[in-house]
């Protein structure tokens, strides 16, 4: 039977081809949204992937929406914790607001989606889970005291939770993607932009679905001796 993938933040950008990627490799996805039903339903015209909608930072939601996934698709054996936001502002004017908003989404999120679904993997022996860190938690960026902090902390989270399960065959990783060419992306002022593209050694930004090849290979059983680490995807603007 193909194994059932969850993705979060599933329905855009980089999830939008990680979904795609892992139905592609026999999975069966269900693709989480947080709040656009138009792209979340443009997404489920163009792939046939099921959609669902919650909020990645209320542990309640992710809780019975993980149930539900279970009922309806058959026990999780993937979790590609993917959501995130970006809230950027220099710290002596960031509102609390844009400080707790950041946190719930990009790193409780990472509680709540694996914590539901660890017991299971466990009694299964079976698990991949994949978080989508990022090169500015790696490194810190200006502006971004939130969402740097989030993405770090999603790294020590990835080493503690696999140290936890390695012996019961499940996997916990991190990808740290650098510039991806998506939506939040577009949200950056063309001009820093260009500035940020000339600090990327390949010279572009990446693409969707360089991410997508890096987390299907860390969801596949190629990667069972790969657990705690994170891969960085940056086109070599950060050796981390
Ligand atoms: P997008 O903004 O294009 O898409 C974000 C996705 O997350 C959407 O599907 C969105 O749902 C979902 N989402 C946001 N908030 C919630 C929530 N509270 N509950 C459930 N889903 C939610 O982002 P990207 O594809 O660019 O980024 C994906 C991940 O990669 C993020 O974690 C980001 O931090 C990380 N990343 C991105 C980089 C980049 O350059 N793009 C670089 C490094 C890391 P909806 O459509 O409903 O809004």
């Amino acid at each position: 039977m193909s194994r059932v993938a969850v993705v979060t933040g599933g329905t855009r950008g980089i999830g939008y081809a990680i979904s795609v990627e892992l139905k592609m490799r026999g999975c069966q996805v269900a693709a989480n949204y947080g709040g656009n039903d138009e792209a979340a339903h443009k997404f489920q015209g163009e792939t046939g992937i099921p959609v669902y909608k919650w909020d990645v930072g209320d542990y309640e939601s992710c809780a019975a929406s993980l149930k539900r996934v279970e009922s309806e698709l058959g026990p999780i054996s993937i979790v590609i914790n993917n959501a995130g936001i970006t809230r950027d502002a220099m710290l002596h004017r960031m509102t609390p607001e844009q400080w707790r908003e950041v946190i719930r989404v990009d790193l409780d999120s990472m509680f709540n989606m694996t914590q539901p679904v660890i017991n299971g993997m466990r009694d299964r022996n079976y698990g991949r889970i994949i978080h989508i860190s990022s090169v500015n938690g790696q490194k810190g960026q200006m502006g971004q005291t939130n969402y740097s902090a989030a993405k770090a902390g999603i790294i020590g989270f990835t080493k503690a939770l696999a140290q936890e399960n390695a012996r019961k065959g499940i996997t916990v990783n991190c990808i740290a993607p650098g510039y991806i060419d998506t939506e939040m992306v577009a949200a950056v002022p063309e001009k820093v932009l260009a500035s940020i593209v000339a600090q990327i050694p390949v010279g572009r930004l990446g693409k969707p679905e360089e991410i997508a090849k890096c987390v299907a290979f860390l969801a596949s059983d190629d990667s069972a001796f790969i657990t705690g680490s994170t891969l960085t995807a940056n086109g070599g603007q950060y050796t981390a």
